[in-house]
């Protein structure tokens, strides 16, 4: 079933090495989403009750997929993993509902882009546990009310904001995750060191930390690519020097930004001088997508202040032209 994505399909690199945390207290950073979230589940496991649904959001990267693992190990249920995208039809989301045992959780990745007669089922079946199937059609059809299982959805999304008000309320426990602090990002980045039987010195997992965008996938991402430049150069220990001369190889600079940050900074400068300009205009000299500049690389760029995003458009911060000229 093509519309079921195997769990944990997305992890992109070495699939057989898994970083995922799989309980609250492998999770580092979030606490307060945590300590919230363990409360729930308990309560619900008390209560003998599935959890309430649960949405997620925040930019990519940041966890929300093994978040929803960690609570489908923590209410002992098991997990179906699918996505907005690939649900194109009522029919799909239904025959996925339809088929659901007791007590899952059906995590839906980008839930923001299910089609609106998609996201519809999603009303009854979230909030009275019900199928509405209408059987037929003109004046002989008939509508056929079908019980679910207790289920629970969790949604993820990278846009809060493109999700229908009717959808976002049915989500009884709604989260923001946010780019992780370089002290959360250490201890990732040390626990998964270890799972890859490497030593990696503190100083350096700081250093780490502070230069992958407050990302914990970039940070294993950038760790892995750490590991191959130390075991060519035959590094045993992963120290700070090793971890300066890998990023300086994967053009990553000294505040973490990636070549296509200090592009899209570059344009707005060089092209705008300094803007304000709309994201189209940026995605089309960058040939790059609106939709990719604004999930992914325009977030990090706002948060940390180097662009600012006012009602005329996308201006370059101070500190952005700052760092600009740094480099
Ligand atoms: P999202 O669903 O938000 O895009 P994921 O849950 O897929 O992000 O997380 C990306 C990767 O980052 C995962 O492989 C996981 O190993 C790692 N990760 C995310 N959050 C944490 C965390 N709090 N602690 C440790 N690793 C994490």
């Amino acid at each position: 079933n093509s519309i079921i994505i195997p769990e944990l399909a997305k992890e992109p690199v070495e699939p057989h090495i898994n970083l995922r945390p799989q309980n609250f207290d492998e999770y580092p950073g979030q606490e307060r989403i945590c300590e919230n979230l363990k409360v729930y589940t308990q309560a619900a496991k008390l209560r003998g009750k599935m959890l309430d649904h649960c949405l997620f959001h925040g930019p990519p990267g940041l966890g929300k997929t093994t978040l929803a693992g960690i609570i489908a190990k923590t209410m002992d249920c098991q997990m179906k993993v699918t996505s907005g995208p690939v649900i194109e039809r009522a029919a799909d989301l239904m025959g996925i509902l339809a088929s659901l045992e007791s007590k899952t959780i059906l995590f839906i990745d980008e839930i923001h882009r299910l089609p609106a007669n998609v996201e519809e089922i999603l009303y009854s079946a979230m909030e009275d546990m019900r199928l509405d199937i209408l059987i037929g059609q003109g004046p002989t059809a008939r509508t056929v009310k079908f019980d679910l299982p207790p289920f629970c959805i969790i949604g993820a999304t990278t846009r809060a904001g493109a999700i229908s008000a009717p959808l976002r309320d049915r989500f009884g426990i709604q989260e923001h995750l946010d780019y992780y602090t370089p002290a959360a990002l250490s201890k990732i980045l040390l626990r998964s060191a270890k799972i890859m039987n490497t030593h990696l010195e503190e100083d350096a997992a700081l250093l780490l930390s502070k230069r992958c965008r407050g990302t914990p996938r970039i940070a294993n991402q950038l760790l892995k690519r750490v590991l191959d430049f130390a075991l060519v150069s035959n590094k045993v220990t992963i120290d700070c020097d090793i971890i300066n001369q890998s990023l300086n190889r994967l053009g990553v600079d000294s505040e973490g930004l990636s070549l296509m940050d200090r592009e899209f900074l570059k344009i707005m400068e060089e092209r705008y001088q300094g803007g304000p300009v709309g994201l189209e205009a940026i995605a089309a000299a960058l040939n790059e997508e609106k939709s990719t500049l604004e999930d992914v690389y325009e977030p990090y760029l706002v948060y940390r202040g180097f662009i600012l995003r006012t009602a005329r458009g996308r201006m370059l911060s101070d500190s952005g032209k700052m760092h600009l000229n740094n480099i």
